[in-house]
């Protein structure tokens, strides 16, 4: 998982990477105030009340699917979803699903998402505030600035003191 994230940083820094290692920081800090900033503008911009990508479009092709489906009320908290090819048992007491899907996204399975049209719920209220346009503009939230020329740096004495010696490497 974590290496999805360096091959795009790999590929972007290319050319950086043969920059000595205060450039190469500087470059990073560039990329990085633009992603933030175009995201940003993206969240600004938003329309909708969880992110298009991985909320709002989710939910709506599940809208589209529980329309299609029957809802048989077992007790007033649970109820058995007909769907054709997979059941679900949506249980509101612990906002559950037998088809797991909702437990593991924290976002409305096609089963929940017909229960709360059968029960005349919001729907997105059953969504986790991590897809919401909220948490999509807090996490861009902060500026990157620039590292200031190396003349206005405040190095500790104790760090300025060191002296750096090249890592004991053997060469194969
Ligand atoms: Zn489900």
């Amino acid at each position: 998982m974590t290496t999805n994230i360096a091959e795009p940083i790999n590929s972007v820094l290319r050319f950086a990477r043969m920059l000595p290692v205060v450039h190469l920081i500087g470059e990073i800090i560039n990329l990085l105030v633009k992603w933030f900033t175009e995201r940003r503008e993206l969240a600004l911009n938003c329309t909708t009340t969880l992110c298009p990508n991985s909320g709002e479009k989710k939910l709506r092709n599940r809208l589209e699917d529980a329309a299609r489906m029957n809802v048989v009320k077992v007790n007033n908290a649970q109820f058995n979803v007909l769907d054709g090819d997979m059941e679900g048992l949506v249980d509101l007491t612990n906002n559950s699903c037998s088809c797991r899907k909702f437990q593991l996204e924290q976002l409305p399975c096609k089963h929940i998402v017909t229960v709360c049209l059968f029960l005349n719920i919001n729907v997105y209220s059953k969504a986790s505030w991590y897809y919401t346009w909220k948490t999509w503009m807090d996490a861009y939230s902060d500026s990157i600035y620039p590292v200031q020329p190396h003349g206005m740096w405040d190095i500790p004495e104790d760090v300025r003191s060191r002296v750096m010696l090249p890592p004991m490497a053997r060469v194969m």
